[in-house]
């Protein structure tokens, strides 16, 4: 436990993380429970933990709700649920996470040049293109 609470972002590989959720799995003997499908469920089910915590509230009452410390501790959890599961889901399909994101950005700069799309979010007739 001493070296995880080293674990912080700038020290920290995904590589790293990666190996931590596969033990932490192996460890349980889980892996039989971790199919694709039961982990893209279980990344929802942990986005709608998230969602339920702002759920009815006003952008302002999020914001309010981000620097509270007892919500912001809920909030970091459900964050580190959903990322745990996505790990866990690139484990199984071995996919390597940083090729991903880095190929999906380069096709969203591609799609998003940003001269087009400067302070304004894509519409529906940008999508249709
Ligand atoms: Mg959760």
């Amino acid at each position: 436990m001493g070296a995880l609470r080293n674990m912080v972002d700038e020290k920290t590989t995904v590589a790293d993380l990666r190996r931590e959720v596969e033990k932490f799995v192996h460890e349980r003997k889980w892996r039989k429970f971790h199919n694709p499908k039961d982990l893209a469920i279980s990344i929802c089910l942990e986005a709608a933990e998230l969602l339920e915590l702002f759920q009815w509230l006003s952008q302002r009452e999020v914001w309010r709700l981000a620097r509270n410390p007892v919500a912001r501790s809920k909030i970091g959890e459900e964050l580190a649920d959903i990322q745990i599961y996505l790990l866990c889901l690139a484990n199984v399909l071995n996919f390597d996470v940083s090729q991903l994101v880095a190929e999906k950005l380069q096709r969203d700069r591609e799609r998003y040049p940003a001269e087009n799309f400067k302070g304004r979010a894509p519409t529906s007739a940008d999508e249709k293109r």
